[in-house]
């Protein structure tokens, strides 16, 4: 340290402060990185690494950027997922005595960062606080661009169960950085499936010290409300992951959270739990393959014309309600646009003139808004009036008290259209931001400035004139300030009292006496209006800081009334029908479509289907049928309808009667986590014991195929248990499409399980698929019909027809055999089983004192 020099030393003693951080160190025009971060910056900007002597042997490693790009370079970094703590010069340079005092102002993370270039415009970008130990988890996560932050918690002394909790509520918010306790990491598993499924970045809580009572100021001081005011006195969880968060805050945004006023607690309960493999079964957000938005139920479902909006709708995706009366308010809003087309063309329309409230205000609260930010708001509050016109005049009850109490801001749409120039430029130091007229002070010294430019027009002309030169002209730049500027070839003519300033190369510059004195005047006017229209629009920027809670309040109805007419447009335009919801255990949709693969489809052509279950009747369906015949779009259809009438969306389907469903699982295909390193049996089973152990009999289960990854005997003694195990012990709704026929015989045995068939018909060689739901089953896959459709060579085609005709001869495997040698040592089954289980049949079946010699002969001959 000794060796070091004092610029130097200055920047080791910021680095200590934040080792986890790039270090953004402010260097005159340019940001400056040294040593490790250097190397990392440059390697990771691609920017030219150098060096820089520091009083010690040898060099620092040192790469920089300019200090107006710089935004963009660290929005890079960041979205690599490091940390960038930006230290600013906290002193004008050119007065400092000294070295400058310098010190870290920001510190942008992949959780907090709000440059709007950076973030998804209709995603959130949560930072999530994790507090665990062995009797419960406390989560709170905010999003610092929006202002919105939420908390809940989760009592339980089964670590299992609290971190199911954990990774079912990430899922929902994906946040893209989490802090959090060590305790989190003591569990290797679950620390594997966050890491592979939402791959955040993590930090370690720091400073473990504070008291309780601490902890609980930080939160009341924030929100200026009393943690009974805010639910959560008893929250004892919520409370450590809340005012950890907040610290967090503190730590790296280091400005007043103005945009941060409301804390939400809600119980994960109240809503549907929808965990990460079901999220991703459904395809929601995006497809399972081509990991596209395209083709995800988001894609249809969302025609928001705000960025509000569209995270709202994402917000309603993610946490479809239980309560019939909740969704019903939600469904009545959608019908009423929905039978008042002209209406809701009429919002739509307005609504695409607002922007991002939300975002507006964070800039607003965090200073990092200019004057077209400021235009952006004030164009958006210009419809507020309009909005709530349009409401109060439905003549709707609820629309008519939404738009009563809706809040159009016109004060602060006043101010800005009194107070800012209507194409302000990004600076907002460099004046030419606020309207004449608005500030008297500033208008005097305006003036001053123009006369200022008066008097300069006057001096030329008057030299002009003196001298006889004819282009003679005065100019201006920041250097060398205002001169006379006169071409060579007048030299000769230019009078003594010139004094040169500046020699170009087809022209000299001069000054006078005269134009050095106003030159003073002037340039003092520009400095100050400069300095005064800054300070104005300091000033209206706190004032408007000041109302962000008003302009929340607001934004919330418009990105309300955005969802719902976007919901009600796609429930026209798709011909969906508003479901009925009950709370009797029964689920009746007649006509259902699956509204992703509908759109798919050229034509009309999809193929509607009715499902009914009920948890005293049809609660289990086992669906046999061909590969490709529809199985699988059948139940994420019944799924995706569920789904859409929780969210309080209209259906696809001519009628829909839902019984509140508190929860969806789904074991579809493990293609995603293959690549993360389980064997997809593993992943398999895994899955189907976090069904088992969470269903309740409000549960709606979908069942892919449970067994595939082991052996046909392994694979269908767990199909049955688990199908066995539901029926008996959870009642939970379930659909269970299966190719082993031998669950089928489940129907007689149980009267709660059913068995459904995707209809199909063979047309000599070739199948057609009917797509058809219907009662019975099959024991025909159809596998190499479908292989055949997909271009599988010929000779492969027939020497499979051939294995099939084989195996087909021997017996039907009985079930309860297969159940009651479960004890036995299992074998896989393979081709040469069927074999021998085949010839041993037909051998037992010789009956040798009724055989004639030709029969005995013929026998043997089959069997050769
Ligand atoms: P399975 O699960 O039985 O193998 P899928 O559900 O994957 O079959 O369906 C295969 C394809 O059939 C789908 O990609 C879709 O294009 C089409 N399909 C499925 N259901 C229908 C339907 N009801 N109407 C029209 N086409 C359908």
């Amino acid at each position: 340290m000794k060796e070091l020099t004092p610029m130097m030393k200055q920047y080791m003693e910021v680095k200590e402060k934040h080792p986890d951080s790039i270090l953004f160190f402010r260097l005159g025009d340019f940001y400056e990185m040294f040593f490790e971060d250097a190397l990392t910056a440059s390697r990771e900007l691609e920017i030219t690494l150098t060096q820089r002597d520091c009083g010690m042997n040898e060099k620092a490693p040192m790469c920089g950027v300019p200090h107006h790009v710089a935004e963009v370079y660290i929005g890079r970094l960041v979205e690599k997922g490091y940390k960038v703590a930006i230290c600013e010069q906290l002193e004008d340079p050119s007065v400092a005595k000294g070295i400058v005092k310098r010190d870290v102002v920001r510190v942008v993370t992949p959780g907090t960062i709000t440059d709007t270039n950076i973030l998804d415009e209709k995603t959130n970008n949560f930072l999530a606080s994790i507090f665990i130990d062995n009797t419960g988890v406390g989560l709170s996560y905010v999003d610092n661009s929006t202002g919105e932050m939420y908390t809940t918690e989760f009592l339980n002394r089964d670590e299992e169960k609290c971190y199911k909790f954990i990774i079912d509520e990430l899922g929902k918010i994906s946040p893209s950085e989490i802090i959090c306790n060590e305790n989190l990491f003591s569990n290797n598993k679950y620390i594997k499936i966050i890491k592979n499924n939402l791959n955040p970045f993590f930090n370690i809580y720091k400073d473990t010290n504070i008291e309780y009572e601490d902890l609980k100021s930080l939160i009341t001081k924030l929100f200026n409300k009393s943690l009974d005011n805010l639910t959560i006195e008893k929250r004892i969880y919520s409370i450590i992951s809340t005012a950890k968060l907040i610290d967090y805050l503190n730590e790296t945004q280091k400005h007043a959270l103005n945009h941060i006023n409301n804390l939400f607690f809600y119980e994960a309960k109240d809503y549907m739990i929808l965990d990460i493999n079901t999220r991703i079964n459904l395809e929601i957000h995006e497809t399972i393959l081509s990991r596209q938005k395209k083709g995800a139920l988001i894609y249809i479902l969302d025609k928001t014309n705000t960025s509000m909006g569209g995270r709202l709708l994402k917000k309603w995706l993610e946490e479809p309600l239980l309560s019939i009366v909740e969704i019903n308010k939600r469904l009545d809003m959608v019908q009423y646009f929905f039978e008042n087309i002209p209406i809701l063309e009429k919002l739509r329309e307005l609504l695409k003139q607002v922007y991002d409230l939300e975002r507006l205000s964070g800039k607003i609260s965090n200073g990092s808004c200019n004057g077209r930010d400021l235009i952006a708001l004030k164009n958006s509050l210009e419809i507020l009036p309009l909005l709530k016109e349009i409401l109060v005049d439905t003549g709707d009850d609820n629309l008519v008290r939404i738009g009563e109490k809706l809040d159009d801001l016109n004060d602060i749409f006043i101010l800005i259209n009194k107070s800012i120039k209507d194409n302000p430029p990004i600076a907002i130091k460099e004046g030419d931001l606020i309207k004449a007229g608005f500030d008297a002070n500033l208008d005097r010294v305006r003036e001053a400035n123009v006369k200022g430019k008066e008097w300069l027009a006057n001096l030329e002309a008057k030299e002009k004139q003196k001298t006889s030169i004819k282009n003679l002209k005065i100019g201006y730049n920041k250097v060398s300030g205002y001169y006379f500027e006169i071409t060579k070839s007048n030299i000769s003519q230019v009078p003594d009292y010139f004094i040169r300033k500046q020699t170009l190369k087809n022209a000299e510059r001069y000054f006078t006496e005269e134009l050095k004195e106003m030159e003073e005047t002037i340039l003092n006017a520009k400095d100050e209006s400069l300095k005064l229209e800054y300070k104005i629009f300091q000033a209206i920027r706190e004032k408007i800081k000041n109302e962000i809670p008003r302009i929340q309040t607001s934004s919330k109805v418009v990105s309300l009334i955005d969802v719902a007419t976007s919901l009600s447009k796609i429930s026209y335009e798709n011909n969906y029908t508003r479901p009925k919801l009950n709370n009797k255990g029964y689920i009746n949709i007649k006509d259902g479509r699956h509204p992703v693969v509908e759109s798919l489809i050229e034509g009309n052509l999809f193929i509607p289907n009715d499902t009914y279950l009920d948890k005293d009747k049809d609660m289990v369906h086992i669906i046999t049928g061909p590969n490709m015949a529809g199985k699988s779009t059948y139940m994420r259809q019944v799924a995706i309808i569920i789904l859409m009438a929780q969210i309080g969306c209209f259906v696809p389907a001519m009628e829909a009667n839902i019984s509140i469903v508190d929860r969806i699982f789904t074991r579809i295909g493990a293609a995603d986590n293959l690549s993360k390193g389980d064997s997809t049996f593993m992943v398999e089973m895994n899955e189907v014991s976090n069904i088992i152990k969470n269903a309740t009999e409000n549960s709606l289960i979908i069942l892919d195929e449970v067994g595939r990854g082991t052996s046909t005997y392994d694979g269908l003694s767990i199909a049955w248990a688990v199908v066995e195990h539901i029926t008996n012990n959870i009642n939970a709704k379930t659909l269970f499409a299966t190719h082993y026929h031998e669950l089928t015989q489940l129907q007689d045995k149980f009267s709660k399980i059913k068995n459904l068939t995707m209809s199909a018909k063979e047309n000599g060689e070739e199948i057609i698929f009917l797509r058809k739901i219907i009662k019975g089953s099959t024991n025909k896959s159809y596998g190499i019909q479908v292989a055949r459709l997909a271009g599988v060579d010929k000779d492969i085609i027939d020497k499979a027809n051939e294995i099939l005709n084989t195996i087909e001869m021997s017996h039907e495997i009985n079930i309860t055999r297969v159940l009651s040698e479960s004890k036995q040592e299992k074998k896989q089954l393979d081709l040469m089983d069927y074999k021998k289980e085949y010839y041993i049949n037909e051998i037992r079946n010789i009956n040798i004192n009724e055989l004639t010699p030709l029969e005995s002969l013929n026998i043997l001959s089959k069997l050769i």
